[in-house]
């Protein structure tokens, strides 16, 4: 960096359909790049002055179909510091993300959603942890927002699932809202995977972590863009991009059901040597049929998800299409 250029941060909001929320999403944005905030940590109050900072509001515009994309073009004509990557249709948050990651210019990059469930006060603490030469500061939900139970349910244990599952931690209410050092976001860009699970891949590249907590709010407008099919996809990608222990599971769950198979063909050889055979044990044949057959399908299908994943790999198809940025065309992947 050179030293008389203010530090430059990118603030990379995906949006899907998000019409309802960008008005007010860049009021406070606008707000907070004006504002001076007081950060106490509790062992100081440190007063951020968002003045010293250049700023980058970078939106992907991830193949909406209501007017987002005309907004972001009335936004851009206003503010310049607006930059804008439409992708050519929809390709989930976790690929526009990574558009977002490959077009942000900032010395940090501040990843939060469009429908202002991320509380902007929340960055100048984030900003302060930065200062101190963290590279990753993630927000940690305290309180989750208007959701389902189930959802809720259902979320967190998928995390302690997966905690259980997989060698590297990935932390139970942490989200996409983070600050990330422009180290840490071209590490995550030399990730390519078009199926990705961002959250574990902020884990995977490491770096000096720092926690934040805020209470998440309420949607502001419009609904969430996922429904629970998309967060049981989200959850199936979650493990499997992540960790091979079920493969390990489906091979122990073989090896055991093998063993216990033996020894019953043991009992029956000998019993039959000494009582002779009347046919008869239909039942107990069903049940074992039925049940190996059943645990053969599941490892099938554990299997099949992975090499799913390697079919789609092996393609090498960039994780997203670029239609413009800007507005102007011509614009393919950035690498
Ligand atoms: N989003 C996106 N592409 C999608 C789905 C969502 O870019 O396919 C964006 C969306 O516009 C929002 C953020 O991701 O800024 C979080 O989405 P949402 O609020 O629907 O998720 P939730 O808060 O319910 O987890
Ligand atoms: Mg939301």
């Amino acid at each position: 960096m050179e030293p008389d250029r203010k530090p430059l941060l990118t603030i990379l909001v995906p949006c899907h359909n998000e019409e309802a929320n960008l008005m007010n999403l860049y009021k406070v944005l606008d707000g907070f790049s004006r504002s001076s905030y007081a950060v106490d940590n509790k062992e100081e109050v440190v007063s951020i002055d968002m003045n010293e900072l250049d700023m980058e509001f970078l939106f992907v515009d991830d193949g909406s179909k209501d007017a987002t994309h005309q907004l972001l073009e009335t936004l851009r004509e206003r503010d310049s510091r607006i930059n804008v990557v439409s992708l050519s249709r929809n390709f989930g948050k976790e690929n526009a993300m990574l558009a977002g990651m490959d077009f942000a210019q900032g010395d940090a990059v501040v990843i939060m959603d469009a429908d202002l469930q991320d509380p902007i006060e929340v960055v100048p603490e984030m900003i302060y942890w930065w200062r101190k030469g963290y590279d990753d500061v993630y927000g940690k939900r305290i309180g989750r927002g208007k959701e389902s139970w189930l959802r809720r349910r259902l979320s967190l244990s998928f995390y302690s699932l997966l905690k259980r599952m997989s060698e590297i931690d990935i932390l139970p209410n942490v989200g996409d809202f983070r600050l990330l050092d422009r180290k840490a976001v071209d590490s995550l860009r030399k990730l390519r995977e078009t199926q990705r699970y961002t959250k574990g891949l902020y884990c995977w590249v490491g770096y000096k972590k720092k926690e934040v907590a805020f209470d998440r709010a309420d949607r502001l407008a419009g609904k969430s863009n996922f429904n629970l099919l998309k967060l049981i996809n989200l959850a199936v990608e979650g493990v499997t991009s992540y960790t091979t222990v079920p493969l390990r599971i489906s091979i122990i769950a073989g090896l055991i059901v093998s063993i216990l198979a033996f020894i019953y063909l043991l009992v029956m050889f000998t019993k039959t040597l000494i009582f002779g055979e009347k046919v008869t044990g239909y039942p107990s044949l069903m049940c074992v049929i039925l049940f190996l057959g059943g645990m053969q399908l599941l490892a099938l299908g554990i299997i099949g998800e992975y090499i799913g994943r390697i079919f789609n790999e092996t393609k090498g198809r960039p994780p997203y299409v670029v239609e413009s940025y800007n507005f102007k065309k011509g614009w393919s992947e950035r690498i």
